[in-house]
């Protein structure tokens, strides 16, 4: 459920009628719905109520920092891959101390930045880096906390490119190896072992692979437990998937996935975190854009709008869908059209959909690529010398603009010429 819906024949977000943030901002531009962030939110943080957790956001899914101060204050931990986005954290008023570390080329430097501000753990993906971790902690002084993360290896059945629990996949230790490695890290002077992490892939639509990647998280901990270790968190990654489409048959419920959390470890005593991204953010955002052109091809309208695959990269890298809907709502029984709806960038790939029926549009007309908040914004570019475009965040009646669009002038001035030319 979103808040991303028709009044009096126009397309709201919230209380904020799209045309009129159209109107003052220009297109294209991203907007976040309030009340749908922490509506997922909280669906989360119910479903683990009763065990002891933090629902941690998977920053790299939307990182603005006024998502991240809502999410933040609203009682949300959050899961950073780098220090760019251990900073948007801390900018956002986050403590250090519900901040987790994942990501499998943690550098010194950001081992630093983490140590120094304050970190809630460490999740550690191989041995060279829990040996590089222990000396930069040692270096300072403290003991970094850590989870070693572990491949389970269990089939996700998500997009390749989105898998990451196979043993074929470059994530986590082998399980099989998960006894060995933990031997290892006690006996180094700068860890302190807490716990364990997994996390699977993302967009998954199916319970199933959860199941079996906790079946063996649970085995683990009594396992590690009995060789000594003191195991008293699990994280558990994220990964549940949303519906795209809204013909789709809908993935589980946040509240089916805590059900099965509890199931599966709930008797292990364990803290137990959990790191959303995509359901957090996904439904919570739209892409607006505008029809420049509606071009006749041989036996194909194109319909070439102001956004492009620098903007939302999704349908190009990973064959996604999103769901395409006119500002104005369409009169009911219109005749749809099929279009190919397309970027003006000079390649083929720059094409969100194919055949997508839609009523007949104009020039000028305005359009919405639903779910566009995870990984929409935080994978755009300026591709093509387009600007980055803007952010806006919605509350109720009110809304800001939480990221400007540079100029021209801001984005070139960012190159610099040599003193010898
Ligand atoms: C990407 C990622 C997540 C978030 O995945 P979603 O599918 O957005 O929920 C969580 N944890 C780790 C380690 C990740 O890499």
């Amino acid at each position: 459920m979103d808040h991303f819906l028709y009044r009096d024949g126009q397309l709201m977000a919230e209380d904020v009628n799209i045309a009129e943030i159209a109107a003052q901002v220009g297109t294209p531009f991203y907007v976040y719905s309030t009340a749908t962030l922490l509506r997922h939110f909280k669906l989360f943080d119910d479903a683990l109520s009763g065990m002891d957790h933090l629902v941690c956001f998977a920053v790299k899914s939307l990182s603005n920092v006024a998502v991240l101060k809502l999410l933040g204050d609203a009682g949300a931990g959050m899961d950073v891959v780098s220090g760019g986005e251990y900073l948007r954290a801390k900018a956002a008023g986050v403590s250090g101390d519900k901040i987790v570390f994942s990501g499998i080329g943690k550098t010194r430097e950001e081992m630093r930045l983490a140590l120094e501000g304050g970190i809630r753990q460490f999740n550690v993906e191989s041995e060279p880096e829990m040996e590089v971790l222990s000396q930069v902690a040692l270096s300072l002084n403290t003991v970094a906390p850590i989870t070693v993360r572990v491949n389970p290896d269990v089939d996700a059945k998500t997009h390749a490119k989105i898998s990451t629990g196979k043993k074929e996949d470059k994530f986590g230790i082998p399980i099989s190896r998960a006894r060995e490695v933990y031997a290892m890290a006690a006996k180094l002077r700068g860890l302190k072992v807490i716990g364990i992490d997994v996390h699977i892939g993302s967009q998954l639509t199916e319970l199933e692979p959860f199941r079996l990647a906790y079946r063996k998280v649970a085995e683990l901990t009594e396992q590690l437990r009995s060789d000594g270790h003191d195991i008293t968190r699990l994280d558990l990654g994220g990964g549940l998937g949303i519906p795209y489409a809204r013909d789709n048959n809908a993935p589980p419920l946040p509240r089916e996935y805590g059900a099965l959390i509890k199931e599966e470890v709930g008797h292990l005593g364990c803290e137990i975190e959990i790191e959303p991204g995509r359901l957090i953010s996904g439904n919570a955002g739209l892409l607006v854009a505008k029809v420049i052109y509606v071009k006749s091809g041989e036996d194909r309208e194109f319909l070439i709008v102001d956004a492009a695959m620098n903007d939302l990269i999704r349908p190009a890298m990973y064959d996604a869908w999103h769901d395409i809907v006119p500002v104005i709502e369409p009169v009911a029984g219109v005749d749809q059209t099929p279009y190919d709806v397309v970027g003006p960038i000079c390649e083929s790939g720059d094409t969100f959909a194919k055949g997508r029926m839609l009523p007949p549009l104009d020039p000028d007309a305005l359009v919405a690529f639903r779910s566009a908040g995870a990984y929409s914004a935080v994978m755009s570019s300026e591709y093509n010398s387009r600007p980055l475009i803007p952010e806006v965040l919605v509350n109720g009646d009110q809304f800001a603009v939480i990221r400007r669009r540079p100029t021209f002038e801001d984005m070139i001035n960012r190159d610099t010429i040599p003193e010898w030319m």
